[in-house]
């Protein structure tokens, strides 16, 4: 089977796109330009014709993937913009929505033999800050996307990543509904909280990072953070490579059809991070040493900020998640490797 997966050169999805190929599947990626594609052409040329790309300038033009979705069984949308600095409300949720909007419809309209599609949403479109109850997959973001309404451009960079999560995943829904009885695919949605890992994309520097990664290095390996975000600041989080074999179980799995799944391995407060990081010896990052420590053990006593139900996830994919640990000693090596 052949997989298209949007956005291919991200932080996660090069992850996915490897996992599909591991697992024996054909792969179309694509990317914004041929230049941006030139590191996955390198990283899967042991998979000769099975890795393909396809250039899709942009993903919002009206029939963009008209081409991209032919000859494909099943489709991986992950792109869509994740900063936390956007001037624009537009900016986010032009890209977000219509990106969304746009693959589902050249798959109705030419992907014949696709037969699901699966869409990287995030919790971001399911938790409500300062809300304590137990998320689940019947939650919706609603109060980003009021902030976003009442506020424009004013609203906080939070605020609009959120918002333009909620409303794409909101447009996918919507246009399943309308459109399940003409077409041959079922959708599954993914909500990954923070997503943590080792780094294989094309990252020029500690600058260029994703959001995720970038403040995952400069909480543990940046010292002097006040006391109170490390202790009462996070969210839940899942390692990157657990979010890969996620997209493979949704699109397998029959039971995810119709489903938005909520997979999280658990929640966090950023202290954790660090005594994660000072847990492991020998040290996997020794050019940094000693590691900053910030308040060490305050994070067992601190309140879970976010808390999820992965009820739905444990009945339908049973992922077996990275720990901590594990996850802090491979993104460590990986940046000793990278001399960051
Ligand atoms: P990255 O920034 O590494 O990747 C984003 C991908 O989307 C890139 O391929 C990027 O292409 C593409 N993209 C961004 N903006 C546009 C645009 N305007 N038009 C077309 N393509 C665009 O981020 P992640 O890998 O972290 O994110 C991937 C997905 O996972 C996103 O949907 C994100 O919302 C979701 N997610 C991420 C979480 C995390 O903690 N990392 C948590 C939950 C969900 P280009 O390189 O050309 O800009």
């Amino acid at each position: 089977d052949k997989v298209l997966v949007t956005g291919a050169n991200g932080f996660i999805a090069v992850w996915v796109v490897r996992k599909f190929l591991e697992k024996g599947y054909a792969v179309r990626g694509s990317v914004r330009s041929a230049d941006k594609g030139k590191f996955l052409k390198e990283m899967f040329k042991s998979y000769g014709d099975k890795f393909e790309l396809v250039v899709v300038e942009d993903i919002t033009k009206e029939g963009a993937f008209d081409e991209a979705v032919k000859g494909v069984d099943a489709i991986a949308h992950t792109a869509s913009p994740f900063y936390l600095d956007a001037a624009s409300v537009d900016e986010l949720i032009g890209p977000a929505v219509n990106g969304t909007t746009c693959i589902l419809k050249s798959a109705a309209k030419n992907g014949q033999g696709v037969k699901r599609i699966v869409i990287t949403s995030s919790c971001a479109s399911v938790v409500e800050v300062g809300n304590d109850k137990v998320f689940t997959e019947k939650d919706w973001n609603e109060l980003a996307i009021k902030e976003v309404k009442e506020q424009g451009d004013e609203a906080s960079g939070l605020a609009k990543y959120f918002a333009s999560k909620t409303l794409a995943e909101k447009a996918a829904w919507e246009f399943y509904e309308k459109n399940k009885s003409d077409v041959k695919w079922d959708l599954a949605v993914l909500n990954p909280p923070f997503v943590f890992g080792p780094i294989i994309h094309d990252v020029k520097g500690v600058d260029s990072l994703n959001t995720s990664a970038r403040q995952w290095h400069d909480t543990v390996l940046v010292d002097g953070k006040p006391k109170d975000f490390l202790t009462t600041q996070g969210e839940s989080w899942i390692d990157v490579r657990d979010v890969a074999e996620a997209h493979v179980l949704a699109l397998e799995k029959e039971a995810a059809g119709g489903e938005r799944i909520i997979i999280s391995e658990g929640s966090f407060v950023w202290q954790d991070w660090i005594d994660a990081a000072n847990s492991l010896s020998p040290s996997p990052i020794p050019s940094h040493t000693p590691l900053p420590v910030g308040y060490p053990g305050a994070g067992r006593t601190a309140k879970p900020p976010v808390v999820y139900d992965t009820a739905k996830e444990k009945r339908i994919l049973d992922l077996k998640y990275h720990t901590k640990e594990e996850t802090t000693r491979d993104i460590l090596a990986d940046f000793e490797k990278r001399g960051w």
